[in-house]
């Protein structure tokens, strides 16, 4: 179909047909064009919207089923996240202290992963922030296990190095964990059972029956071996390094002093002597003469949940 126009002209009074000029055809072919590739998509997107192709559910599904697995990924992300903290406090707190090596600074364990426009590329899909953050999280602990593996390379050498240092430094629970009945007071202000007043209890307290075994924690030499006022019967061993230990109440004394004796042997029976309520063993980790933890030396025959077990009812009993 052809469009025919006319113009009135008022000077000859009669129509006179027009021309289009060039611009106004092109013009007019555009028009065209357009309108049919607008028609076009709104058809498109009707039908693509009303019925999905067999294979657009297909992606669908997919889409949905990779969705749970991202958020699956990123929680068992975050466990291993947990777990990777335990590993580093245990590092700094117990085997980088026992050799004196400073902890690894938090700004080497806790490196930045760079500005946000490294996950720029992953903003143009559906659902970018659990997609980003997990990446994040992922790229963080790549570079904490980084770290975390080259702290352990420092601690072997360490080891290597410190043969002796480890066979003394305590490390052991002095009592077989079968004997042992618990912890009845741990480190730190305490109110005296017998004096009533609130004191620093220089040691932990850990209840077993008389008579029960009680192993040096380290190896080294007895330093005294006899009676000792409120403590009663008494064993301190010195481990060289700057370390002592005392296992005081004990009924019998198994060793003397100035013998050598070494990690596990049997040093004393637990018993009441001195100062005690009832039968335990007060045991007593000094480091360059000042009283520390104990319970932060358990941890060579304990399982990490044992230890932690440990650590907690020191802390509140
Ligand atoms: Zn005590």
């Amino acid at each position: 179909m052809r469009n025919i126009f006319y113009k009135y002209n008022p000077h000859t009074l009669s129509y006179e047909r027009v021309y289009p000029s060039i611009k106004q055809k092109v013009w007019g072919v555009f028009r065209q064009l357009f309108i049919g590739i607008l028609i076009g998509v709104a058809l498109f997107s009707i039908t693509d919207y009303s019925f999905d192709s067999p294979m657009k559910q297909q992606l669908k599904k997919e889409n949905k089923l990779l969705l749970t697995q991202y958020q699956i990924l990123s929680k068992r992300i975050d466990e291993n996240e947990r777990i990777l903290e335990e590993l580093q406090e245990r590092d700094d707190n117990l085997y980088r202290s026992m050799f004196n090596a400073n902890p690894v600074p938090s700004s080497i364990r806790k490196p930045g992963v760079g500005g946000t426009d490294r996950y720029e590329h992953l903003l143009t899909m559906h659902n970018p922030e659990l997609i980003i953050s997990t990446t994040a999280k992922l790229d963080m602990m790549t570079k904490q296990l980084y770290v975390q593996s080259n702290s352990y390379d420092e601690l072997t050498e360490l080891i290597k190095t410190n043969e002796e240092r480890i066979k003394n430094v305590p490390s052991i629970v002095p009592l077989s964990s079968k004997q042992m009945k618990g912890i009845s007071s741990g480190f730190g202000m305490r109110v005296h059972p017998i004096y009533g007043n609130l004191r620093k209890h220089t040691g932990i307290d850990l209840n077993a029956n008389i008579g029960t075994p009680i192993y040096a924690t380290g190896s080294g030499t007895v330093e005294t071996a006899g009676w000792e006022g409120g403590y009663g019967y008494t064993v301190m061993i010195n481990h060289g390094f700057g370390y002592k230990t005392r296992y005081g109440h004990c009924s019998e004394l198994k060793v003397r002093t100035g013998q050598k004796v070494v990690r596990g042997q049997e040093i004393a029976t637990v018993g009441a002597t001195g100062a005690a309520t009832g039968p335990h063993l007060h045991y007593e980790v000094i480091v360059k003469e000042r009283y520390d933890n104990p319970a932060k030396y358990f941890f060579m025959n304990l399982t990490p949940e044992e230890y932690e077990q440990i650590l907690f009812d020191a802390e509140n009993r």
